[in-house]
């Protein structure tokens, strides 16, 4: 009964088992770019292992590589040491169970937004945190504030977890949001984690913001973002972190007895998709194309509803009007529309009576899947709209 023989199982595996034994299912869960990776990052990794880049690289990363992260739109504007305040990890999740595990003593709070990635929670429980949720509501488009992080706010509440532009919302917080939160922050002396993974995928030119520009909030964040949804990396395994030198210090050290680095020709790869940001600005415009079907189509059926999502490519549909657990509307979906989406309830507890789905698919599949969408949503008996 060890603390990972305790962390929850999704109850989407089922879902999602059940989808990967039939056939002709569009996939709409994708939590990851369905693009190529860029041929550039694919030939440097190539480069690299031809020229004996093959061994151990120091526990932070290659130095070319925490360079060009410094250098780039990723560190927000702000100046970072290479040296000391940046590390390469194993994606962003590992930048993420890094920093937790260097932070957190036992019982300390951490604050996370509901809803979001379900990773924030497992891996808040299993560091043996206290997880206090930040609930955030429709009515205020799942946006989190200030004041919904005051009312989640204990005494011994220790690090504030945040995600913008958000996984499923697609929510991107604002400056002035930011500011009022990371006021909060320093008034009650957290840490903030700031998951900026979707920072790249911002339309409408909307401008994007880091909690870590705020007044006071460089030498309190960890700002945590990858290679993957970017670059359409995610199996290279590259992400990083920059922030304070003595917490980059301690998952350095961490880093040693954990992964002891990332692959060295993937730390390659990802150099060159880092200094190449314009091919994640050429992914951005598939995604927003791909975003406007999306959220047309969903407000084409009867029974959903759906907002303009500002980031990541995910759209976070109300599907209340069914009045159904959404578990058991998406293995409906699946069984009769054969179209494969992600119940709200996986991302904590506000999500409930949202679907996310993905656009990180065709337009042609997106299509398919709206108009099988619309036939079964014409077939609910039971459906008040
Ligand atoms: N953060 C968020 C919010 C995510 O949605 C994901 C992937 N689903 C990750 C982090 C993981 O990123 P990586 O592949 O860099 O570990």
């Amino acid at each position: 009964n060890t603390r990972a023989g305790q962390m929850q199982k999704s109850p989407i595996r089922k879902l999602f088992d059940r989808a990967s034994g039939m056939r002709d299912v569009i996939h709409l869960e994708m939590g990851e770019p369905d693009l190529p990776t860029p041929a550039g990052a694919v030939e440097a990794a190539d480069r690299a292992a031809r020229d004996g880049k093959t061994h151990y690289t120091a526990n932070n990363g290659i130095p070319s590589l925490r360079r060009a992260i410094a250098a780039s739109p990723f560190a927000n504007g702000l100046s970072y040491d290479p040296e000391t305040e940046v590390i390469v990890t194993v994606g962003a999740i590992n930048a993420l169970a890094l920093a937790l595990m260097c932070i957190i003593e036992p019982g300390e709070g951490i604050l996370v937004q509901d809803p979001v990635w379900l990773d924030y929670f497992e891996l808040a429980k299993f560091v043996g945190g206290e997880v206090r949720h930040i609930r955030t509501v429709p009515e205020e488009g799942f946006r989190v504030s200030a004041e919904r992080v005051r009312q989640a706010l204990t005494p011994n509440s220790r690090v504030l977890m945040l995600n913008t532009p958000g996984n499923p919302t697609g929510v991107v917080l604002s400056r002035p949001e930011l500011e009022e939160i990371a006021r909060v922050a320093v008034e009650h002396d957290l840490l903030v984690v700031c998951d900026e993974v979707y920072r790249t995928l911002i339309y409408d030119g909307v401008p994007s913001a880091s909690i870590a520009e705020c007044p006071g909030m460089k030498e309190r964040t960890l700002v945590v973002n990858s290679v993957s949804k970017a670059f359409a990396m995610t199996g290279w395994r590259v992400g990083f972190a920059l922030g304070p030198a003595k917490l980059i210090a301690k998952m350095t050290q961490l880093q040693e007895y954990l992964n002891a680095c990332v692959a060295t020709p993937c730390q390659y790869a990802a150099q060159w998709a880092v200094e190449h940001f314009e091919a994640a600005d050429a992914m951005r415009e598939i995604y927003d194309a791909r975003r406007k079907v999306m959220v047309a189509g969903l407000n084409s059926i009867p029974g959903i509803r759906c907002a303009m999502p500002a980031g990541a490519f995910y759209a976070f549909a109300d599907v209340r009007a069914f009045g159904m657990e959404t578990q058991i509307l998406c293995e409906r979906i699946l069984e009769e529309a054969r179209v494969v989406c992600t119940p709200g309830s996986c991302f904590g507890s506000c999500g409930e009576g949202f679907i996310r789905f993905s656009y990180a698919n065709s337009i042609e599949n997106i299509e398919e899947a709206i108009r099988r969408l619309r036939t079964f949503a014409a077939r609910l008996p039971h459906a008040e709209f």
